[in-house]
């Protein structure tokens, strides 16, 4: 089963998208830790991160899997917590526009499906990645819900401001580009998650991908 999970950032698709792949037994795909780790392997080397065919040529280059826990490795190398920086949280969403870098990185990603199920996070699993996923859940919530929770998350309550701003343009590359951009696939089921609880946001999400499964048919399939 392929469960596609998309949103804006900072809405907590990490977090929930893990917790459904353990319990449905289903493998755990962060798709944005892609584009990071071009993005990081391009700061290292000083590569422009603007320069369409350097950027497509460094993303076909590198070899990226993830370990059992779903982190991912570069070239053999942990990519946590590098990837995570602000450098790389500042510059992805650059990277992530040229079309070379997708076209390098989307086909890797449709590999990791095969043949196990998958619970796949990002801004385009439901659109472009996987079109026929069994179920497409968009999370949405307010900007301010999501930079008080990344805040919290890193134990910064000051930073709430500067995360905010952080979250809004990073929102408006990603939703404003023309190869894939943020955005709800037709199809998806959207779910506004202020005010719920990881936990909540997980059972429904389980619920869904049991209904899903129960019965195809009334879920589109
Ligand atoms: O999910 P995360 O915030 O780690 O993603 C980092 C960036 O990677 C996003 O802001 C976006 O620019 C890019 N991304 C993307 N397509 C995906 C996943 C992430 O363009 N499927």
């Amino acid at each position: 089963m392929i469960i596609a999970i998309d949103g804006p950032a900072g809405a907590g698709k990490s977090t929930v998208a893990r917790a459904v792949a353990r319990e449905l037994g289903l493998l755990f795909l962060d798709t944005g830790a892609m584009y990071r780790a071009v993005t990081w392997a391009a700061l290292q080397r000083d590569v422009d991160v603007h320069a369409a065919d350097k950027m497509g040529e460094l993303a076909r280059s590198l070899r990226l899997e993830f370990d059992a826990e779903g982190r991912i490795v570069i070239d053999g190398v942990p990519g946590e917590p590098h990837i995570r920086s602000s450098a790389v949280t500042h510059n992805v969403s650059y990277v992530a526009a040229h079309s070379a870098v997708r076209a390098a990185l989307v086909p890797q990603q449709r590999r990791f499906a095969h043949p196990h199920g998958i619970v796949a996070e990002g801004r385009d699993m439901g659109t472009v990645v996987f079109p026929h996923a069994d179920l497409k859940v968009f999370l949405i919530a307010t900007v301010g819900e999501r930079a008080r929770r990344r805040a919290a998350e890193i134990g910064a309550p000051d930073a709430v401001e500067r995360i905010r701003a952080e979250i809004e343009r990073r929102d408006h590359l990603d939703a404003t580009r023309d190869d894939a951009p943020l955005l709800k696939a037709d199809d998806a089921k959207e779910l506004i998650t202020d005010g719920l609880t990881p936990r909540q946001v997980v059972d429904t999400l389980v619920a869904l991908a049991r209904a899903a499964k129960a019965d195809p048919v009334q879920h589109g399939r």
